[in-house]
């Protein structure tokens, strides 16, 4: 007899009610079981390990939860030289990464020119992949930057609530969100969305429909990873998220979209360095690793969190030497 004949069944159609309903199930054990099974046929042993260049800290937005929010008098800002973002990007591709990810906030100061001579700089001197992740940009600077070799973006949506999104959102609307997302997927990136678990007033039946629409979205990624706050944002009393509720939402978003790259994302690992071990376990088939220069990297802090600095070469080493104890295979 198939012993996961049942999850198949259900996820024929999955709704908000069969989600939330095994979001608040009392045993989980045989979803992570399904979940794993299902990664382990589609993606192997293998987890692909990406670097992670926070390039800049400025960013235009106030989101309610994120360190780098503009009202954030206390944050020293940070720009990284169009220079220093290529050396950065050529050092990794060095020490073994294969993809790199370009994270910064929403920071008009780097143009569409710029940016798209970054690319080009890479790519003629690597062929290192390259994720963007720079917040909403228009079609005319997203269909640049593709052109001229980005090969993933990542824009999480954050929350599909609408009035939980407009209550954290005091400068943009999840309509210009999807919006953008979309544009994203119509320009053949491959796209990558999200959202956070444990924001405040977040029910099952939210996160039920957030996993739907990353299967609506076509994600072919999405990072799902708990809200931890930060003591420089309107939410610095609210409680942390759950990294258990962060783990049963990855394992259904397997199921949902079997190819899909599933991040263990870093705020899993702020909350509890176990987690990040298990989340393997439940569908997870990537990791990211900072790669930022040491001057900068704490000056990231979305949220706060125990940043090491180390060498980038040591930090892969250490990172694949971990994954292989778990039997996995780095990538
Ligand atoms: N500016 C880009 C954007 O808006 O997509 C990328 C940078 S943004 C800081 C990266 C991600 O950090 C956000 O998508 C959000 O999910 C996450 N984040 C921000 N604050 C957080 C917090 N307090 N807890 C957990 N995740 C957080």
């Amino acid at each position: 007899m198939n012993k996961y004949r049942f999850f198949e069944d259900k996820f024929g159609e999955a709704t908000p009610q069969t989600l939330a309903s095994l979001l608040e199930a009392e045993d989980f054990s045989s979803v992570y079981a399904y979940a794993d099974n299902i990664n382990r046929s589609v993606h192997g042993d293998i987890v692909d390990i990406r670097a992670i260049i926070e390039f800049s800290n400025h960013c235009r937005r106030r989101c309610a939860y994120c360190g780098l929010n503009s009202i954030n008098t206390k944050v020293r800002r940070y720009r990284m030289s169009p220079e220093e973002i290529v050396e950065t990007a050529l050092l990794a591709r060095d020490a073994g990464y294969k993809t790199v990810v370009l994270q910064s906030g929403e920071d008009l100061y780097y143009t569409k020119e710029i940016i798209a001579d970054i690319i080009t700089s890479i790519k003629a001197r690597s062929d290192i992949k390259i994720t963007l992740s720079c917040g909403e940009r228009s079609l005319e600077e997203l269909s640049l930057w593709k052109s001229r070799g980005a090969d993933r973006y990542l824009l999480k949506h954050e929350t599909c609530d609408p009035s939980l999104y407009a209550g954290l959102h005091s400068c943009g609307t999840l309509v210009e969100r999807l919006s953008c997302l979309r544009t994203i997927k119509d320009l053949d990136y491959e796209t990558g969305s999200g959202f956070m678990i444990g924001l405040p007033n977040q029910t099952s039946q939210i996160i039920a429909r957030d996993i739907l629409l990353l299967k609506d979205l076509g994600c072919d990624m999405a990072g799902i990873g708990p809200f931890i706050p930060h003591p420089e944002t309107a939410l610095k009393g609210a409680e942390p998220g759950s990294t258990e509720l962060t783990k049963r939402s990855v394992a259904l978003t397997r199921l949902l979209l079997p190819h899909a790259n599933l991040p263990a994302t870093t705020s899993l690992g702020v909350l509890d360095s176990n987690e990040k071990r298990s989340i393997f376990d439940c569908g997870a088939n990537v990791i990211m690793r900072k790669v930022t220069p040491s001057n900068y990297v704490r000056l990231y802090e979305i949220y706060p969190g125990d940043i090491k600095v180390l060498d980038v070469y040591a930090e892969r080493r250490e990172l694949e030497h971990m994954l292989v104890s778990l039997g996995k295979i780095p990538r």
